[in-house]
């Protein structure tokens, strides 16, 4: 079922998802399944899968290094697959312009669609490490709005080069991202709106966003949303922060604030174990206001691990 039919569904009711990441290859996906089981209970309407970019490695050959460009968390879809079997629950691949070229979307897609799953997360990807800006992959798109088209595309029959007439297309429901505090590389937050809303008038059915830790300014991006016409429901990210080292990391990597009460707790943490649980009272406190707000999905970030996921839906749901 399509993300916007569980909204409508839910009649106002906040829904409860998550997002996990694959195993590193050669793990085996028993460690995927171990932290999906204890957020069952929460009824999730559909689990998010990651796409992880590729990245290069370096093999000793005989004392000469071998550059190498592989993806060491592969197997997304198969996840999708895996788990929408298993638990019976919608799963939602997320789909990169970088690394992939357009025809290689276009089959991955195809199987989407083969396998039912029935909402695609369309989004650009990050800059590989080694890179400090994005570059658009040799054949493929440089922004997500091109990746909304495809999609947009082959849900009407327009293959890349060909057109179908069929009564068999895909029907993909699509999901983009949205930031509350901008995205790193937009040079304000109008310009990066007016690419969000270009996004949605290109087909993107609904937006998840980045996370932040500070509810004001989830409230204000939606109010600037609606301003300029954005009107598909938008679902707030959380994260709960974890371990001391999120204080520079998080800023770092997502160009987002931490709010001082925030990072005055956590620094007053003595360890990590008292850290996780600042970072679990904070995203309570979030997701409750948020809930009474009435946002349509709290979307957690799992990063692989359930347990603080568990504790917070145990408040709020
Ligand atoms: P876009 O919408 O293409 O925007 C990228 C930048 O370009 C923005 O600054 C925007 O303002 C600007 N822009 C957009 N269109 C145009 C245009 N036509 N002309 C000029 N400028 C333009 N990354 C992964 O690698 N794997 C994942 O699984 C993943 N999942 C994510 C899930 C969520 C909910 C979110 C919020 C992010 C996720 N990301 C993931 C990170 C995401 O790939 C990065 O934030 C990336 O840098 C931008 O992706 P985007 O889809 O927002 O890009």
């Amino acid at each position: 079922m399509k993300v916007t039919e569980h909204i409508a569904q839910a009649k106002g009711e906040t829904l409860f998802s998550f997002e996990i990441i694959p195993p590193i290859k050669g793990r085996s996906i028993q460690e995927l399944y171990d932290n999906i089981d204890p957020l069952m209970e929460f009824n999730p309407p559909f689990v998010d899968v990651t796409t992880s970019r590729e990245e290069y490695v370096y093999i000793d050959r005989d004392g000469l290094l071998d550059k190498k460009l592989t993806r060491m968390r592969p197997g997304t879809v198969g996840i999708c697959a895996s788990i929408k079997h298993k638990y019976e629950v919608d799963t939602i691949p997320h789909v990169l312009c970088g690394g992939f070229t357009k025809e290689e979307t276009e089959y991955l897609l195809v199987d989407c669609h083969y396998l039912g799953i029935d909402n695609v997360m369309a989004l650009r990807g990050d800059a590989m490490k080694e890179e400090k800006y994005f570059e658009p992959t040799a054949g493929g798109h440089t922004y997500a709005s091109d990746l909304v088209t495809q999609i947009r595309n082959l849900n009407t029959g327009q293959y890349l080069h060909e057109v179908i007439e069929t009564d068999n297309c895909s029907d993909f429901c699509i999901g983009v991202a949205g930031y509350p505090e901008k995205h790193m590389e937009a040079p304000s937050m109008q310009t990066d709106l007016k690419w969000l809303k270009r996004k949605v008038e290109l087909g993107a059915h609904y937006i998840v966003t980045q996370m932040f830790f500070d509810n004001q300014k989830f409230f204000d991006f939606v109010k600037a949303a609606r301003e300029i016409g954005i009107d598909v429901p938008i679902i707030p990210g959380i994260k709960p922060i974890a371990v001391k080292r999120h204080l520079q990391l998080l800023p770092q990597v997502f160009r987002i604030d931490l709010p001082q009460d925030l990072i005055d707790a956590v620094e007053q943490c003595r360890d990590n174990k008292a850290v996780r649980q600042v970072g679990i009272e904070w995203a309570i406190a979030q997701s409750k206001e948020l809930k009474e707000a009435g946002v349509p999905v709290l979307h957690y970030y799992s990063m692989g691990k359930s347990d603080n996921i568990r504790e917070i839906a145990r408040a709020v749901f």
